[in-house]
């Protein structure tokens, strides 16, 4: 309890009742002093009728200096009393320590006063919910919710725990506290010339102040003697607590809902207040709740041991406590992960069994030699893919499958196998890949494993010929949008005539122009570059043929179920023997100089380097224009003597190809690029990549990155830039330069950055995760296994029993499940 010392304010009174009330007992006058004194005396302060008449002494706000001289006399006397009242006995003696209970008792709950209007459901607009006018509902629109179950489905991003009862004589600095309080007053104050409200308010232990800055409407609100429960941040204020602009609410007022428990904080947006919309969720929540139907079937939620939905929903926005704040969390994510498998499922289902694939017969003899005329022998790893790859293809079932592997790890020696089976089974197929380099590139390293299996006969236009390999001849082509119109031409005319086997190139594969005889498999490369609609356009193109998507991407596991949770993984988690380690080393900003040195004796020892501009999030615009910048900055000042290259999101495609090629063919020394720009070249001679802001980028984008070295036997090195790196950037940084796993590095970007940075973009099509979180692997795991094993016992969820989660699948995806393959 605060000090304040009645004695010394006796004998200063009594000192200027002598000195004939001149006001010259104290220095600075007896208002100051009295002022400071009474503000810590209320404080003290806990008899009720003595708080009373303290206040009718206005003491705190003293105007000694402004009263006549009988006045004076006459506030003298008035506070010599007070004094006396005081000193006998009820401030000094220590005030009685209440019993604590955590859990505070409230009145029972008053009947309800909102009820439902008839003919309402859970899909009725929230306007017509009683008390919530237009301009408020339109705000909620704004956040997506519009119907009555949106309100229920509205969960707050977390909650305040308010649910430990103090006392004021318990309260701490620093910490959230809840006190249930009387009012004793409530005034406007001006602090900072802000019109605010200023309470004092107190238990039998003491008082303590409140303050609510800017809001001066509180001074009538809280009336005296009003009994209220406060709860938020206690603060040391010239030494003594006070609340911080509190959460506050009356204490007969039903169920509490500001304070004095765990207390939801809503993700809101302008115009929309806390008070108001928890008030409002409440009335929902307890009215509604119970009214939502449980779709899950009973053995799933006995399996996972799941809370009821009812009560999952009450408990997320108001809970009893942390752990069925947490159990509830726990069922309304399964719930999202679990209808998210069953949708990606069904699609799966569906798509399998409306059309059936072709199967494809394997032939050995010249599987085996192709293997055999291999300049060396696969990996474990990519037998074990061309194996799941090839038993897919034999199965009347469609093959819609994810082949991941890094850079380098030999995807598409796999992929050329299984182009090559589906050949000599008599089926057109193709490679698509998103740009016209790669696909330039494919054709080549496709043409050279060919010519070692076989003979090449004729070389056309974008167009070999083997013999040696099937039976008949072998017909590889590229098609290109930089080709002529009337070279293209050609090309689709074999194309629909069946002369062509394998078809190389980019997304002119899937113009309308092109039709295939008998189209029965198709390679996708970097299948995240490609829109959803471009690669469903490509299996329409056949009688649905066998894909297989390639991306040297790693994606975590999680997040691979769920993304492309239709698609059937492989991975090659092995690289080639004999590779080297990319030398990574991150420099600090000193070391700039020796980076740029570094780079020449590279460049004089016949390499080339790629070095990467700073990531720019405001637009491709002003990112181009800092490349164009950096670039001129890089040849003027610092590579006068080089030959430079820029390549940024700004320019046509086929400047930009253009200076690929001169990269790839040795023209350039150093490539200045955006990182919107993949360089999704393969140039054996590039020993260096330097990354500018390296600290900005996610660990699987600066492994991407570092991939594009080290692709020839030269040594060659990644070197890392960063100005000022954050704690997680830092990091990051120290990952990147020991990890050379990208799985590894995908999991942990998963970890540091969250999914939603992890592809940029939030991928269109899926059902929100608002309670999930994709480091909810266990959670995953488990939704994915009971969504199979509902599968397994009832595929098409006819079972009258699954009638409500039919009903919810279909309202949760809403769009038309898209073609995510
Ligand atoms: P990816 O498409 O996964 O990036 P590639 O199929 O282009 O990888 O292979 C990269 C390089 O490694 C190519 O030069 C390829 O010939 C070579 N390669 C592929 N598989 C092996 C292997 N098992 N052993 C040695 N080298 C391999
Ligand atoms: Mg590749």
């Amino acid at each position: 309890m605060p000090v304040f010392d009645i004695d010394s304010l006796r004998k200063i009174l009594e000192l200027e009742q002598k000195k004939g009330y001149s006001d010259s007992a104290v220095i600075g006058g007896l208002d100051k002093f009295m002022r400071q004194w009474a503000e810590k005396a209320i404080q003290g302060i806990t008899d009720h009728a003595l708080l009373l008449k303290f206040q009718k002494l206005h003491l705190r706000d003293s105007k000694y200096a402004s009263l006549p001289k009988e006045g004076r006399q006459k506030w003298i006397k008035n506070v010599l009393d007070f004094a006396a009242e005081m000193e006998h006995g009820k401030v000094e003696k220590p005030a009685p320590i209440r019993k604590i209970s955590a859990k505070l008792e409230r009145p029972p709950l008053k009947p309800k006063t909102s009820a439902i209007v008839s003919g309402q459901t859970l899909d009725a607009s929230i306007t017509t919910i009683k008390g919530i006018s237009t301009s408020f509902a339109g705000k909620f629109g704004k956040l997506g919710v519009k119907t009555i179950r949106d309100l229920l489905y509205f969960f707050p991003n977390r909650h305040l725990d308010y649910s430990q009862m103090k006392t004021v004589s318990q309260l701490r600095e620093g910490q959230e506290e809840t006190i249930v309080a009387n009012v004793w007053e409530a005034k406007i104050t001006m602090p900072g010339g802000r019109r605010s409200t200023e309470a004092i308010v107190g238990d039998e232990t003491g008082n303590v102040r409140a303050m609510w800055f800017n809001n001066p409407y509180l001074a009538k609100t809280l009336t005296p003697n009003m009994k209220i429960v406060l709860s938020g941040k206690v603060r040391l204020f010239n030494g003594r607590f006070v609340f911080e602009s509190p959460e506050w609410e009356p204490m007969e007022e039903g169920d509490l809902i500001h304070t004095g428990r765990l207390v939801p904080v809503y993700p809101l947006t302008e115009g929309l207040h806390q008070r108001q919309t928890r008030k409002m969720i409440k009335g929902i929540v307890d009215l509604w709740a119970n009214r939502i139907p449980d779709f899950l079937p009973i053995a799933v939620k006995e399996h996972c041991q799941l809370i009821a939905l009812p009560q999952a929903i009450t408990q997320a926005h108001y809970p009893d406590n942390i752990d069925l704040k947490d159990k509830a969390r726990v069922r309304l994510a399964f719930d999202e992960l679990f209808l998210l498998q069953l949708g990606v499922l069904s699609k799966k289902r569906d798509w399998q069994e409306s059309q059936p694939g072709v199967p494809i017969n394997i032939n050995q003899k010249i599987m085996d030699c192709f293997l055999r005329s291999l300049p060396f022998k696969l990996t474990l790893a990519q037998k074990k893919v061309l194996t799941e790859i090839l038993g897919d293809m034999q199965k009347s079932q469609a093959m819609s499958r994810l082949l991941q592997g890094e850079v380098g790890s030999g995807k598409t020696v796999v992929a050329t196998a299984a182009l090559l089976t589906a050949v000599a089974d008599g089926y057109q197929t193709a490679l698509m890949a998103p740009t016209e380099i790669l696909a330039e590139q494919h054709f080549a390293t496709i043409h050279k494993l060919l010519s070692a299996v076989g003979r090449m006969e004729t070389e056309g236009n974008h167009l070999y010929t083997y013999s040696g390999i099937l039976s008949g001849p072998l017909t590889i082509a590229l098609l290109i949008g930089a080709m002529t119109a009337k070279n293209k031409r050609e090309i689709h005319q074999l194309i629909v005539n069946g002369e062509i086997d394998i078809v190389i190139g980019t997304h002119a594969i899937i113009q309308k122009e092109v039709e295939f005889k008998k189209l029965g498999f198709v390679v996708v490369d970097e299948q995240h570059r490609f829109g959803v609609a471009q690669r469903s356009i490509l299996r329409q193109k056949g009688t649905n043929p066998h894909v297989l998507a390639m991306t040297a991407t790693p994606i975590p596991r999680t997040l691979a179920l769920t993304i492309y949770g239709d698609l059937d993984l492989s991975v090659i988690d092995e690289l080639p023997p004999g590779r080297q380690l990319i030398k990574t080393k991150w420099l600090r900003p000193n070391q700039r100089d020796s980076a740029y040195n570094f780079i020449r004796k590279e460049i004089a020892g016949g390499h080339q380097a790629f070095i990467i501009c700073p990531l720019i999030e405001e637009s491709e615009t002003i990112q181009a224009r800092a490349a164009v910048a950096e670039y001129e900055h890089l040849s003027r000042e610092v590579f006068p003597n080089l030959r430079m290259g820029l390549l940024h999101g700004r320019m046509a495609a086929k400047d930009k190809e253009k200076v690929m090629q001169q990269f790839h063919e040795k023209e350039l020394d150093i490539l200045v690029s955006t990182p919107v720009i993949e360089v999704g070249i393969d140039v054996p001679n590039a020993t260096v990549m330097m990354v500018e802001s390296a600290d900005r980028f996610g660990l699987s984008q600066l492994h991407q990155f570092r991939g594009r070295v080290g692709r020839g036997p030269a040594q060659s090195y990644c070197i890392l830039l960063s100005q000022n790196p954050s704690e997680v950037g830092q990091e990051r940084l120290s990952v990147i330069e020991t990890v050379h796993n990208g799985f590894r590095l995908a999991e942990e970007d998963l970890r540091l950055r969250g999914p939603g940075e992890f592809f940029g973009t939030r991928q269109s099509g899926l059902p929100d995760l608002r309670m999930a979180k994709l480091s909810d692997v266990a959670l995953l795991e488990l939704a994915r296994n009971e969504a199979e094993r509902l599968f397994a016992k009832d595929r098409h969820l006819t079972n009258p029993e699954h009638a409500p989660l039919v009903k919810e699948l279909a309202r949760v995806w809403t769009t038309e499940i898209e073609e995510l393959s």
